[in-house]
């Protein structure tokens, strides 16, 4: 009777471990991926008519940006390339169903001031050209998201 025992407490054991070591071996997916960056720069850089420029998109963690901030772009004119980066979904403080329009809102936010690269640097007019890189960046996005916003036919 002992031996039984054991050998049914050995069954049920082995049959809970099966599970919980199939759902171990699964690997979580992750909230925007490589691909998916990629594939809004491509969608916007086209957009946006920024297609003679070679740009790299990077998903970087939090210490690699300026403090407070999602986004950043460094440019050279000369060479027409540019570098984007975005903070990664794991360092995001949004639920994770907004993180993806929100990198996407990134990546269309420093394709706007790639645009206004053209201009001359100057640091008094910084501030208000946030302002409006923001509100084209929403702008465009909203429309892109939001059926009602959209113009219809
Ligand atoms: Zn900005």
């Amino acid at each position: 009777m002992v031996i039984l025992i054991t050998f049914l407490l050995l069954f049920v054991s082995i049959g809970n471990a099966a599970p919980e070591s199939r759902d171990r071996l699964t690997s979580p997916k992750p909230v925007v991926t490589n691909e998916q960056v990629h594939g809004w720069l491509q969608v916007w850089q086209k957009r946006l008519r920024l297609e003679d420029w070679k740009i790299e998109v990077k998903i970087v963690r939090v210490w690699e940006l300026e403090q407070g901030t999602l986004g950043h772009i460094d440019w050279s004119i000369p060479h027409k390339t540019a570098t984007i980066k975005v903070l990664s979904p794991a360092d995001y403080e949004l639920p994770k169903d907004r993180i993806p329009a929100d990198i996407e809102l990134s990546v269309v936010h420093e394709l706007v001031h790639l645009h206004l690269s053209a201009l001359p640097l100057n640091k008094s007019s910084r501030s208000t050209e946030e302002q409006v890189v923001s509100r084209i960046a929403d702008a465009l996005v909203d429309l892109e998201h939001s059926p009602a916003a959209a113009p219809t036919e």
